[in-house]
């Protein structure tokens, strides 16, 4: 009796000692909602979270999928500083880079990779024939070895047209054939933090084909198609899990690691809700300070007018004005297409002349609407000019145009010049919109269904980066895009 006890005393203590609990907690996509919005309690209420998963499990790994950046004015402001300052205060072990690490110049991410205590990761971006940022880590975490390694979507080279060009985007399958057997040979667990999404993308793998085409990686926790994953997707033996976006999540995955086989236990998306949860007094009080810095930095002076800009509602709805070529131009600096429309009922308000400060562009532009880009055949450009004619002063729908002119005479489209050329209905063109007419919005139909993608830039914040550039603003084009008859 007493020695059957023993031995099954023994075994218990055997499986104990060779099984570990592993966690990972995961955000991804937080693009500057790191304060309490509408029913989601932001970073503070994440990190009440993360530290109730770490006193049931000490062995539990915090990581972000990429794309800090951009999306809430008082983060973009201060070039995303309260959002890495609370995630370093909540031990973030690592960041995958997201194209949006990319919306501003290299000083930004430098700056930004400065004042992270956590590396920002990913294996396929290299700059001069070698990697551009740390591949991977390697740590160990009771006795169990898990090598993180990053990875970013290859379209960010296409998304972020400005500052992604000056990296040599290498193919994500290749790289990961490499690297994941070396990471192999010294880790038991490998984690890919990847930024690469599970929609279908413009160039080189998804997370899922990644999964797919690749041996070896344990787990795969993804950003940047926002997705939420009500349980994980298990791909060639790799599991693959994503908390949604603006951290309205928090992704919970448990693993057993037994003789250095990784097991599945356990899998949630745990809700962010304000309501239910405390938020963490020293990151709350942190987010506080930087919310209040982010209020008053509204009023930093972005450029400079001797001009007014005009955006005044009955003027801007009945004719091109200077300010609406101003934001096209501006959408086709950014984005590099070839030209750019824009409905007027975007424009909300005209720029006095005068300093110009973060808050009167965003009094312009409110609605916190993107930068999308088209691919718009010849045909279909046409089709577009010609419903812009019919449309009546007043109306939303009337056109802002950039890199086109044309004249509209008795309902008529005509004499439509793309670049001083004569339009070709055979080109694709590659046209800068808004994500709202993109999908057809205020009776763009002919926009709607074409390939295409969104940038993820906030029109506001490319007007601002545009002004900055073009400061200070003497005259503006202010007539002879659209030449009504
Ligand atoms: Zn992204």
């Amino acid at each position: 009796m007493k020695k059957v006890l023993l031995i099954t005393l023994l075994l218990v203590m055997a499986v104990f000692v060779m099984a570990q609990r592993l966690t990972i907690v995961h955000i991804n996509d937080t693009h500057g909602h790191i304060w309490p919005e509408g029913e989601y309690g932001g970073l503070a209420a994440v990190a009440t979270l993360i530290n109730q998963v770490r006193a049931e499990n000490p062995n539990t790994i915090f990581l972000h999928a990429g794309d800090i950046n951009t999306g809430v004015p008082e983060s973009d402001l201060q070039d995303a500083a309260p959002d890495i300052v609370a995630l370093n205060l909540m031990k973030l072990e690592a960041m995958a880079i997201g194209n949006h690490e990319f919306d501003n110049d290299a000083s930004v991410l430098a700056k930004q990779m400065e004042i992270a205590n956590f590396p920002f990761l990913s294996a396929n971006i290299y700059k001069d024939g070698e990697p551009a940022f740390q591949e991977y880590l390697i740590k160990e975490v009771a006795g169990i070895k898990v090598a993180i390694v990053g990875f970013t979507a290859q379209e960010t080279e296409i998304l972020e047209y400005l500052y992604a060009k000056d990296y040599e985007w290498k193919d994500v399958i290749e790289v990961a054939e490499e690297i994941i057997p070396e990471l192999e040979a010294q880790a038991d667990v490998i984690i890919a933090l990847t930024h690469m999404g599970s929609n279908p993308v413009l160039v080189g793998p998804n997370s899922w084909e990644l999964a797919k085409a690749v041996d070896g990686i344990d787990v795969i926790v993804d950003g940047h198609s926002h997705t939420f994953y009500e349980r994980p997707e298990i791909i060639n033996e790799t599991i693959i899990v994503s908390a949604g976006e603006w951290a309205k999540n928090l992704g919970k995955l448990e693993l057993e690691i037994v003789d250095g086989t990784v097991i599945f236990v356990s899998f949630r998306n745990l809700p962010v809700i304000a309501e239910e949860i405390e938020p963490d007094f020293a990151v709350a009080t942190v987010l506080d300070y930087f919310k209040k810095a982010g209020g008053e930095a509204l009023n930093i002076v972005v450029g400079e007018t001797t001009i007014k800009l005009e955006g005044d509602r009955g003027v801007v709805r009945a004719q091109d004005t200077n300010l609406g070529y101003l934001i096209c131009d501006a959408m086709v600096w950014k984005s590099g297409a070839d030209i750019a429309i824009s409905n007027s009922g975007g424009i909300r308000a005209s720029i006095e002349a005068g300093p110009i400060t973060y808050r009167d562009i965003l009094t312009v532009l409110p609605f916190g609407n993107t930068l999308y880009v088209v691919d718009v055949p010849g045909t279909s450009l046409r089709e577009v000019l010609q419903f812009t004619a019919t449309r009546e002063a007043g109306q939303g729908a009337m056109p802002q145009v950039s890199g086109v002119t044309y004249v509209i005479e008795n309902g008529e489209a005509k004499d439509i010049l793309v670049n001083g050329a004569p339009i070709d209905d055979n080109k694709v063109y590659k046209v800068a919109t808004n994500n709202y007419l993109a999908s057809g919005g205020d009776g763009y139909e002919a926009l709607a269904g074409l390939s295409g993608y969104d940038t993820g830039f906030v029109l506001a914040d490319v007007v601002v980066e545009f002004v900055g550039e073009i400061s200070p603003i003497t005259g503006y084009q202010d007539s002879g895009r659209i030449t009504r008859k």
